[in-house]
């Protein structure tokens, strides 16, 4: 072992200065089918009114609301895409049904229930209101409305908003690509036996589900030993495409832990220890580009997360995920937080932030957090299941069973 050379910056510190250094990724346009998840890159505008024009509510009878009370001669007929081509005048009636265009003329319409109809002649009731029965032009949106903006993720309703407004492509954020690889020489594929001392790399799996999550397109490595030279090989061919570099292990102050020389000898590093539990040895680097691929995207980002499952995953919700929404474009860049009142006492660490995992249960109008368990670094179970993560300062206080603090939500119970 040997002391760390590397200052422990605060956790929030650390947060600021890693999204301080991350790039926003250029716009591409792509096709609606393709939009799901994906970010707005610029504030879309309706180029025409919705509806664009007036349109029938209801199946029944398109009439002029002077006519109230009279028997009037039915011109014709205008069906969803097949509007009536003429134009009202006194005395009469175009029968509508739902989504036909509302003729000239006509500035109400009566609904079928309302009319006794006899022949091609019908009569309508008294008391008509102009504007009743149909959407107007431009009543859901006018021209011109901003209708989404830059930043929204675009999810069913946006993208179907999208549609109704006759574009068949939205610009987008490109997402980032990331390399992912797990380093150590005890780590075995999953799936093979583990021999004695080995385990199976399972920060491989969970990470890539987190990348996913979060919007990224992840290349896997696969599993680097723990050699300088060959840590090496593993990520320069892989950098020449990737947007940021995401690792796990070998970062603490083992003599074997040799990702932070690695990214050193690569580029800058800019963080290697946080004040944070779990995860003190979180490493945050910027490597430069070989080739820029446009304005704010000369560098690349390099994360050293520690190897401990719950602390490889917590520094990826502290500091990796929030990256990546800022490459994407995305306007929130956090977990939503809710106030929780806490079900148990939590201990606080004298020296730096912790981040527990518990769970949440409604109880009258309160969510009450529960913690999950034993928070040791290399218990999984920690986290699976946890809906949501407490941040306990660091000091002795600690805060008490009853306290109401924000929680970050991963998922509402
Ligand atoms: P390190 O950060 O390399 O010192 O690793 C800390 C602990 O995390 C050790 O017990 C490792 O065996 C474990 N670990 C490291 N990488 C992985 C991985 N990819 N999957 C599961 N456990 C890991
Ligand atoms: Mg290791």
């Amino acid at each position: 072992m040997r002391a760390s050379a590397y200052p422990l910056v605060d956790a929030d510190e650390a947060a600021a200065l890693v999204l301080d250094h991350t790039p926003l990724l250029g716009v591409e346009h792509v096709a609606l089918a393709e939009a799901t998840g994906r970010v707005l890159a610029e504030d879309l505008a309706a180029e025409s009114p919705l509806p664009p024009f007036p349109s029938s509510a209801v199946d029944g009878y398109a009439v002029r609301a002077e006519d109230a009370g009279k028997t009037l001669r039915v011109l014709g007929e205008s069906a969803a895409g097949r509007p009536f081509e003429g134009s009202l005048a006194p005395g009469t009636a175009a029968r509508i049904l739902t989504g036909g265009v509302v003729p000239d003329g006509a500035d109400c319409v009566v609904m079928v229930e309302d009319v006794e109809v006899a022949g091609e002649r019908v009569t309508v009731p008294r008391g008509l209101v102009p504007g009743v029965n149909f959407h107007k032009v431009g009543g859901d949106l006018r021209a011109g409305d901003v209708i989404l903006h830059a930043g929204t993720q675009l999810g069913a309703a946006e993208i179907g908003i999208a549609a109704a407004t006759g574009r068949a492509r939205v610009p987008v954020h490109r997402r980032p690509r990331v390399a992912l690889m797990s380093t150590g020489d005890e780590l075995v594929e999953v799936g093979k036996t583990p021999g004695r001392g080995q385990i199976p790399d399972s920060n491989r799996w969970a990470l890539l589900a987190a990348l996913r999550e979060a919007g990224a397109e992840v290349g896997v490595l696969g599993i680097a030993p723990d050699d300088a030279e060959a840590l090496r090989r593993f990520v320069t061919g892989a950098l020449e495409s990737a947007d940021a570099l995401v690792t796990s292990g070998g970062v603490s102050v083992g003599t074997h832990d040799l990702v932070k020389p690695l990214l050193e000898s690569l580029g800058t590093v800019h963080i290697g220890r946080v004040k944070l539990k779990p995860g003190k040895p979180f490493t945050f680097a910027t490597l430069p580009s070989p080739h820029r691929q446009g304005q704010g995207e000369g560098l690349k980002l390099a994360f050293g997360l520690p190897g401990f499952p719950v602390s490889s995953l917590v520094t990826f919700e502290v500091f990796v995920r929030p990256a990546l929404r800022k490459m994407q474009g995305f306007a929130q860049l956090q977990r939503p937080t809710l106030p929780v009142r806490l079900g148990y006492d939590a201990r606080p660490t004298a020296e730096r932030t912790e981040y527990q995992r518990v769970t949440l249960r409604r109880e009258g109008q309160e969510l009450v957090a529960e913690t999950t368990g034993s928070q040791s670094s290399s218990r999984l179970m920690s986290l699976a299941g946890a809906h949501a993560l407490v941040r306990v300062p660091a000091g002795h206080q600690g805060l008490k069973a009853g306290t109401v603090v924000e929680a970050m939500i991963l998922a509402l119970p």
